[in-house]
């Protein structure tokens, strides 16, 4: 899997080269989409075609799928998988873009880590809403929509979900252990057993590392009244909260009316996506992605992660047990800041790899 569309360019944002030239400097193609995600694409048909050329015939059936929706809606993935699905087709295994052949992916680990998302975080937008009488600005009363609004608002910010260390989490650490400093490498080698700690010190270490450990909530829109003297009869936040494995819409609905302890804050669900669910990080699925990882990437460290951000292959969960996301990419932690950013490039040698990444995979199938 791969996706066509990209995210807009900032006109404004300080690209060193055209973001729509696709030059080539510096040893890197530069440009919107070169990570994000034309680069895995081109590099798939281009395996394919070099595989189809020798006149090889793969073990399995391979269907390549490409979304034109996955910075919006993910539509298109959606339509694929009902494609398949009348033609009776359930994938052995899928995988789509998410992780990478990381650098400087954690602190004081130094080999690059080739990180196969194994579950994603589920998307779900919430409207908080108290209705008042509104009236003129020159008679207020106290506990207004917007006070009560503001209450409910300062109780969530006070009142992160329950933070914990997901499986694939786990086996991250454990794997990435060996090599890290001596004083981190007993924390992660027994993180298992340590899983309490562990989770306090990831919350502790800054919003990305907490956002590993548990639900996030970000209240994000605010509405209320149209006019600066009138008292709003009706205030509204939306809230973007990103479902984390093991928890549930429900219980993240749960969550916030327990906390904002106010019936007059009526929480509804805007749009509901749940956490995908967990695909094994130890069969043979797996281990053909590993296996292609060390063969290509001897350099890194193969490991399971639980993606953050969502992709197309989310909805490939309903027809599929082995959801894996993974681009072959090398990645400093410069260039993944560029996607959906400025600066977008991929290195011409690293692309190339990514063409020999998908051969080997697709020359490995059994
Ligand atoms: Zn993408």
């Amino acid at each position: 899997m791969a996706h066509l569309d990209v995210v807009p360019v900032d006109e404004d944002a300080p690209w060193r080269h055209p973001a729509w030239g696709a030059e080539i400097h510096d040893g890197a193609i530069w440009g919107r989409g070169t990570l994000d995600d034309k680069g895995q694409l081109v590099a798939i048909a281009e395996a394919v075609e070099r595989l189809l050329e020798r006149g090889f015939v793969p073990a399995q059936d391979v269907w390549l799928s490409f979304g034109s929706t996955e910075e919006v809606s993910g539509e298109t993935a959606g339509l694929a998988v009902d494609a398949l699905r009348e033609r009776g087709v359930a994938p052995w295994f899928v995988l789509d873009e998410g992780g990478a052949v990381a650098a400087q992916a954690f602190p004081g680990i130094d080999p690059p880590l080739g990180v196969v998302g194994v579950t994603e975080k589920g998307v779900t937008n919430l409207e908080l809403r108290v209705d008042g009488r509104g009236g003129h600005a020159s008679t207020p009363t106290r506990g207004d929509a917007v006070a009560r609004l503001a209450r409910a608002i300062s109780r969530l910010d006070r009142s992160p979900m329950p933070s914990s260390v997901p499986a694939p989490t786990l086996e991250l650490f454990r794997r990435i252990a060996p090599h890290a400093p001596a004083a981190l490498r007993p924390l992660m080698a027994n993180a298992r057993r340590l899983q309490p700690i562990l989770s306090r010190a990831l919350v502790a270490a800054g919003p990305e590392a907490a956002a590993m450990t548990r639900t996030t909530l970000a209240v994000t829109t605010l509405s209320a009244s149209p006019a600066v003297n009138v008292i709003a009869s009706t205030a509204r936040a939306g809230v973007n909260a990103r479902v984390m494995v093991g928890d549930t819409v429900d219980a993240v609905v749960d969550h916030v009316r327990r906390t904002i302890k106010d019936d007059g804050v009526s929480v509804s669900v805007l749009e509901a996506g749940e956490a995908t669910p967990v695909s094994p990080h130890d069969d043979d699925a797996f281990r053909l992605i590993e296996s292609a990882i060390e063969a290509v990437f001897p350099e890194a460290v193969p490991t399971p992660y639980v993606m953050m951000a969502a992709t197309d292959s989310r909805f490939f969960t309903a027809i599929c047990d082995r959801v894996y996301r993974f681009a072959p990419f090398r990645m400093t932690k410069a260039q993944r800041e560029a996607i959906h950013s400025y600066d977008e490039h991929l290195g011409v040698e690293d692309f190339l790899d990514g063409i020999t990444f998908y051969e080997r995979l697709l020359e490995d199938l059994r």
